[in-house]
Formats: structure tokens, C-alpha cells, sequence
């Protein structure tokens, strides 16, 4: 939207600017940070037309604005909110408002509407309209500042020190404000000399030295660069966090105070794959020990497949062990697998066993300590930073989930919200009074939030920048609907089970196509769950794990049931850890209709290309008991506000892809935008109502 290209300025011999360019798009927030006299000031008033620039242009929507007078560009959609206010002090706060929209010579009728928007984004001042400026708190006036400038509806708002001699409650007030604004849209660029709350409120940032960019990119990572946070953050050391510019400005943002988690990384330190081999091995061979002498299943069944432990010299030998599956564990309840004394263990889960017992397993404090390490680097994988507010809206108690999300986060560094699971009006409350930036839920909970928050319009009241979801599979339509709901949030789906530590065994990075799993912790194979047989890099099937270190409950080739594949060959995101796609479904949730297995997840798939259709299906099988014919009724959804007349078009559609893609043809009804059932644990999609003994 705003282009900036080798801007100078001069104030008489003195050149302020030095040839800057600069870029702003339409809705970002962008922060310029800097010393005093960096320039930043002098860039935002020769935007607004307020200095005249010695050479270089601005460009607003591509149109050349350079040397255009300040009215002129409040016509082109700039608005200044300036340093220090400028307000004219025996002027009410209506009268100075009315002030922002002179130059656009509107309608009375136009300014009282005007009035009335900006009232709603300021109650403080709507209470206020007729009291002298001169006499508000600082705050107030930074407000009808702003306010004022929002009276010319600007499509670039420009900030100048909005947080200047402002306490830090008030600081805080005014930023939740500029996030607000943000998340409606507003194009914002920020200038501001608490560099800490500039470049956590904005997404990108220019830091500004004498007059010139110094360096620019994405604000997390300039908030987290150590040179950097030296040279702009002033004195702060890690012992003195407090003596920084912010901290003389009275203004330390709290979470900066821990200096070293901002620092402290969770990934492995190896360098290459040959090395995280090298580990593997080690890891392998202390596993197949340690189950070996510690656990009396584990032996009986090494010694049933004529394998000991000095055997095993390469990873490769991994192939020779016996599996274990998930009736060994229920077979061994209460306490299956155990491979260590009683008094190690320090704490158990259990996983949620609809049918039969329960599958338990316990952890020593290593086994917890490894657990929470690496769940904190599932949070930077994601980009998870110590200033984030993590809202934990899964499952606490017995179950695995909760606590990890939790201890993970704390370990971080972010503030740890522990909603737990549920309660829609209390985890919206959650997410607009504590103003949570991360959420996490499986991914029928993130849908029904999302949702939720469409339908009460409270998009620009929270601040969720990411989403983490697990235990379940979710379409390419779902997390669209789920991250535009969210007001554009980007998603992540978190992998992980019980038997295996729990949640946070694996995430998608940040380039999105890929689920980075800790090969340092765990080895991944993926079987043929017909032959057992290993499968090459790239092929679907059944993915196996085996433990490198878990002490009181390890896995050897443990069958996960989870369908997935490994990517080979290194991720664009620069990580060096293994991946395998996001998990598709369950080899047991596969179901057969007419002689074609089917997976869920291909129906997700196939739904998700039909333009048109919403998320939500159910598949119902039943069996005619007459011809012996199996059937399958299909209930999908249309999307939300596409029309019912296209129903014929989008039945066509449906159908022709099914016979294309799973070469079956069910019956299909498609039903309105929200009427199948929403839940927030997972959600049941397929329903198969056939006689069952036939198909034991
Ligand atoms: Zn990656």
C-alpha cells in the first residue's frame, strides 16, 4: 500500500534521512524502531507532507504522493496520530475529534457517524466528549489523539510514540488498543522507542540508525536477536534485564526480565544426519538393554524372537525386534511395560481405552523432564515465543494432554493459561480478557471456537496468532475455516500419543507441509499393516516407533496405528529433524465398502476440493438386507453463505468425484451450513451401521 523508496531529508545542511525504502501492505502492521533521533519521526512527518523530502518518492497505491501537503494526503488515506499528541488543550474532546476530519470537508451527518465509531472504540471518551483536553490523563489523550486521527477513517494510520510518557498500565491499554485496531484491519505503521512493545505489536519492523534502515524482517525474530536486542534495547544485560532504555523509560515489559529464555533454544545440537545417527544408535542399544533386564514382558519376548542385546550394532538391526501393540499394553494393565522399580516412577497416565482397559503408562522424572523439553520445542517450532499468553484448551487429569501443553509452554517461558477443555463462553472470555496469542484445542474445538467467534463478531477483540491442534485428522477446508474464523491465525498440527510420552512428539514447522518429528527421542518406521512388512521413504502405511531414552515405560516397535509417511530429504525450513506427513487416519478406522478400503481422511480430501461445501460430513453404511448390497449415504454440508440453489451443482460435483477418485457412488444429501453436529472432543464422522459379525 505505502512505498517508500531512497527518501532523503534534509533540515538545512543536516540530512535526517538517508535514503530509505520502505514498505507497508494493505493491513499489516509495521513497526520503526530506534535510538532517539534515528530518524523515525522525520519519516512519518515527511509521509504526511508535513517535512518536504530532498529527493526519493512515496507512493500510495502505486500513485506518486511525494511533496503532496498534509491535507492532500489525509485525502490519499494517511492519518498521524503525532508525538506528544498535539492537541489543542481548551478544546473539548468533540471539538479536537472534529479536527481529524476537516481536511475531507464531510457531512455533518458523516462526522456524527464518525464521532459515534470512534466513541465505540474509545467509551472512555465517549464519556468524556465535552471535558476540556487539557484536562484528561495522559492516556486519554494519547486516546483522542488517535481518536482523532480515526476520524478521517485512514487506510495507513500512522502512530508516533503512542506509549510516550505513558505508565505502563496505561502503555498497556493503548497497545491493546493498536492490536484491536490491527485485527479490524487497519493499516498501522508504528513508530515507537519501546522497541520490546513495538515489534511484539507489529509484524514486521524497520530499526532505524542515523537516518538510515539498519536491518528489517520479521519482528520476532528482531525481538529475539541478541546483537540486536543489545544495540536497541539499550544497557539490559542478563543480570541488570531492568537497566534498558525501557526500564529507564519506567516501561520494562515484565516478560522481557527473563533474558534467557528469549535465548535458550530446544532443538538437538546435532549437525548433520549422519550424527543424529550416530545418536540413534546409542539410544537404541541402551533401549534394548534397558527393556531387556528391566522388564519381564520385554525379555520374554526378545527371547521368543532369539534376539539379545548385544546384537544389535546398526539401526538397521532395529527390523529384527518383535512388535509390541496396544493389547500387549492392555494385557499388561495395570502397569504394562514397566521396566523400572516402582520407586522411579513419579507419575502416570492413562489414554481414553473406549473399549476394554485402559492403556497406562508410566513416566520417571527423566522420562517427564525429556517429555517437556521437547513439547517446548514443539512451541518454538512453531514459532512460540517467551512473550506469548498459551491458552491450553485440551483435556487435564489422567489424560496426557493437558499437563504437557502446560509444562511445555511454562518451559518455554509464555504464560501458561489452563483453561482445559470445554466451555466455550468461559475459553472466549479467556481469549478476550487475557488476550491469549496461542491456542490450543483438537481441531473440532478450534472449529467450534472459530465459529463461535464469527457468530458473536469478536474477531478484533482477541489476539490469536496461532493455533495448535492435535489428536485428530483435520481436512484442508476445516483449517481454512478454522484460521479465517480466527481472523487469520496460522495453524499447527501437534502430533503425539499416550504410549508415547503423550502429546508434542512431533509439529508442522512453519513452511506448513510437513510434521517435524524428535528423531532424537524416538525412531519412526512405516510398516505395511497387512505384511508387516517396512515400507520405503515416501509410501503410506503404519507408522512404528521405538524409544531412544524413555526410562519406565519404553517401546520397542511399538504399532501406533496412525497412517502416515516419511518425507525424505531435508525441509525447506532449514531443520535438520525427520519428518513424515500429517497423520492421515487410523489403520483401524479404515473401513471397506464394496471391496474398497476406504480411509476418512480421502473423503476430507476429496470434500475439500469441491468449491462450495463446508467441513462437516458424515458417512453412514448400512447393509440391505435383501441384496446383500451395501450402501452409503453420504451428509455433507454446504458452505457457509453459499446458496441453496447451487445444491444440484454441488451433488453433481460431489458424486462425479467420489466415482473418480474412491470409484464408489453413495448417496449423497447435502444439508445446510451448520446443521450437523459440532463437538468439541472428536467428532464422530463415520457411522457404520452394516452387520458387524460378518465382518469378524
Ligand atoms: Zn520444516
Amino acid at each position: 500500500m505505502l512505498t517508500v523508496e531512497n527518501l532523503h531529508v534534509h533540515y538545512g545542511a543536516a540530512e535526517a534521512l538517508r535514503g530509505i525504502d520502505l514498505h507497508v501492505a494493505s493491513g499489516e502492521t509495521v513497526a520503526l524502531v530506534g535510538a532517539n533521533g534515528a530518524g523515525k519521526t522525520t519519516l512519518l512527518r515527511a509521509l504526511m507532507g508535513l517535512v518536504k523530502p530532498s529527493a526519493g518518492r512515496i507512493l500510495v497505491d502505486g500513485n506518486d504522493v511525494t511533496g503532496y501537503a498534509p491535507a492532500r494526503m489525509v485525502r490519499q488515506g494517511l492519518a498521524l496520530s503525532p508525538e506528544g499528541r498535539e492537541l489543542f488543550g481548551n478544546l473539548t474532546v468533540r471539538e479536537n475529534l472534529r479536527l481529524g476530519g476537516i481536511a475531507l470537508q464531510l457531512a455533518e451527518s458523516e462526522i456524527l457517524q464518525r464521532l459515534d465509531e470512534v466513541c465505540t472504540r474509545f467509551p472512555r471518551l465517549a464519556e468524556r466528549l465535552e471535558q476540556r483536553a487539557a484536562t484528561m490523563s495522559g492516556g486519554e489523550q494519547q486516546m483522542v489523539a488517535m481518536g482523532r486521527a480515526l476520524m478521517a477513517r485512514p487506510r495507513l494510520l500512522l502512530l508516533d510514540e503512542p506509549s510516550l510518557g505513558l505508565a505502563p498500565l496505561v502503555t498497556d491499554e493503548i497497545f491493546a488498543i493498536i492490536h484491536q485496531l490491527s485485527r479490524a484491519g487497519t493499516t498501522i505503521l508504528l513508530v515507537e522507542q519501546n522497541a520490546a512493545r513495538a515489534l511484539t505489536a507489529s509484524a514486521r519492523a524497520y530499526l532505524l540508525a542515523n537516518g538510515r534502515i539498519a536491518d528489517h524482517g520479521e519482528s520476532s525474530r528482531l525481538l529475539t536477536d541478541p546483537s540486536l536486542r543489545r544495540a536497541f534495547l539499550g544497557a539490559a544485560s542478563e543480570q541488570n534485564p531492568a537497566a534498558s532504555r525501557l526500564g529507564a523509560a519506567g516501561l520494562t515489559n515484565i516478560r522481557l526480565e527473563k533474558p534467557d529464555m528469549s535465548h535458550q533454544t530446544f532443538m538437538p545440537s546435532f549437525g548433520t544426519t549422519e550424527e543424529l545417527a550416530t545418536h540413534q544408535l546409542k539410544g537404541l542399544q541402551w533401549t534394548v538393554r534397558h527393556a531387556y533386564e528391566g522388564s519381564s514382558f520385554y525379555r520374554e519376548h526378545l527371547d521368543a524372537a532369539g534376539i539379545t542385546p548385544e546384537e544389535i550394532t546398526s539401526l538397521s538391526d532395529l527390523r529384527r525386534l518383535p512388535f509390541t501393540s496396544a493389547d500387549d499394553l492392555r494385557d499388561g494393565y495395570p502397569f504394562p511395560l514397566r521396566a523400572v522399580p516402582f520407586e522411579q516412577i513419579v507419575r502416570i497416565h492413562a489414554s481414553s481405552g473406549t473399549t476394554g482397559k485402559r492403556k497406562v503408562l508410566a513416566y520417571t522424572q527423566k522420562d517427564l523432564d525429556d517429555w517437556v523439553h521437547f513439547f517446548a520445542r514443539c512451541y518454538e517450532m512453531a514459532g512460540v515465543t517467551p512473550l506469548d499468553r498459551v491458552q491450553v484448551a485440551v483435556g487435564y487429569g489422567i489424560w496426557t494432554a493437558g499437563v504437557g501443553f502446560q509444562l511445555g509452554a511454562e518451559r518455554l517461558g509464555a504464560m501458561a493459561i489452563p483453561a482445559g477443555p470445554g466451555n466455550i463462553d468461559l475459553q472466549l472470555q479467556f481469549l478476550i480478557d487475557f488476550q491469549a496469542t496461542v491456542f490450543c484445542s483438537t481441531a473440532s474445538m478450534a472449529l467450534l471456537m472459530a465459529e463461535e467467534i464469527h457468530r458473536r463478531d469478536v474477531a478484533d477483540k482477541i489476539a490469536v496468532k496461532k493455533v495448535i491442534y492435535g489428536s485428530e485428522r483435520s481436512s484442508v477446508s476445516m483449517r481454512q475455516k478454522i484460521s479465517e474464523l480466527f481472523g487469520g491465525a496460522e495453524l499447527y498440527d501437534i502430533t503425539g500419543l499416550t504410549e508415547l510420552y503423550g502429546p508434542g512428539t512431533g509439529i508442522e514447522c512453519a513452511d506448513h507441509d510437513c510434521i517435524h518429528y524428535w528423531g532424537d527421542y524416538y525412531l519412526v518406521e512405516i510398516i505395511d499393516p497387512e505384511t508387516l512388512q517396512p515400507l520405503p521413504d515416501g509410501e503410506w502405511g503404519e507408522m512404528v516407533v521405538t524409544t531412544l531414552c524413555k526410562e519406565a515405560a519404553p517401546l520397542l516397535r511399538y504399532r501406533t496405528r496412525d497412517i502416515t509417511r516419511i518425507i525424505p530429504g531435508p525441509c525447506t525450513c532449514g531443520s535438520l529433524l525427520p519428518r513424515h506427513s500429517r497423520i492421515k487416519g487410523r489403520s483401524d478406522d479404515t473401513f471397506k465398502f464394496r471391496g474398497v478400503n476406504i480411509y476418512p481422511s480421502s473423503i476430507d480430501t476429496l470434500l475439500s476440493a469441491v468449491p462450495g461445501l463446508g467441513s462437516e460430513f458424515q458417512v453412514y453404511l448400512s447393509r440391505d438386507e435383501a441384496s446383500g448390497r451395501d450402501q452409503m449415504l453420504l451428509k455433507v454440508e454446504r458452505g457457509d453463505g453459499v446458496d441453496v440453489s447451487r445444491v444440484p451443482e454441488l451433488l453433481h460435483e460431489t458424486l462425479h468425484q467420489f466415482k473418480k477418485q474412491l470409484m464408489v457412488t453413495p448417496e449423497v444429501t447435502i444439508v445446510a451450513y451448520g446443521e450437523l453436529p459440532r463437538s468439541e472432543r472428536k467428532s464422530q464422522r463415520i457411522f457404520d451401521q452394516r452387520i458387524t459379525d460378518e465382518v469378524v
